[in-house]
């Protein structure tokens, strides 16, 4: 069975960033903006498959989202996830973590969010964030942090 994730690339709300990672916005419609998936561009079915490059520019990537996310949505904090359970190539759901969040949607329940009955923001609100995550790499990448 071939994999979801290499199979639908290039897609228009995903971009690369740098050489051995894309961003995305989960399933194209994310319940919350700031939500995005970061993945190898590379198909790995694991985390002990990165590639030494990989590896190395996962941390500061991570950093550099999650602040921008932060920045961004005002979260107080981000969550991070990789299960690869469905789709099974590495990849990770960052989540901005509000300071509204259901009690019930804490932690890993924040993913029931997506089959929630809940008004998604508007496409192009999550597009356009996910832009400026891009662009807060980039400077972080100018200023030598990534
Ligand atoms: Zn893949």
């Amino acid at each position: 069975m071939g994999c979801e994730v290499c199979a639908t690339r290039p897609s228009t709300v995903e971009t690369a960033i740098g050489e051995s990672w894309f961003v995305s916005i989960p399933a194209g419609d994310a319940p919350l903006t700031g939500w995005i998936t970061l993945a190898t561009r590379e198909h790995r079915e694991t985390l002990d498959e990165l590639s030494a490059d990989e590896a190395a520019s996962l941390g500061p990537l991570l950093r550099s989202l999650t602040s921008a996310i932060r920045a961004e949505t005002g979260a107080e904090r981000t969550y991070a996830a990789n299960w690869a359970e469905g789709t099974r190539h590495v990849h990770f759901h960052i989540v901005p973590r509000l300071a509204g969040l259901e009690p019930s949607r804490l932690g890993a329940a924040v993913f029931a969010l997506a089959s929630d009955d809940i008004l998604h923001p508007p496409i192009a609100e999550q597009e356009r964030l996910l832009a400026s995550l891009v662009a807060a790499v980039a400077r972080d990448r100018n200023r030598g942090l990534l």
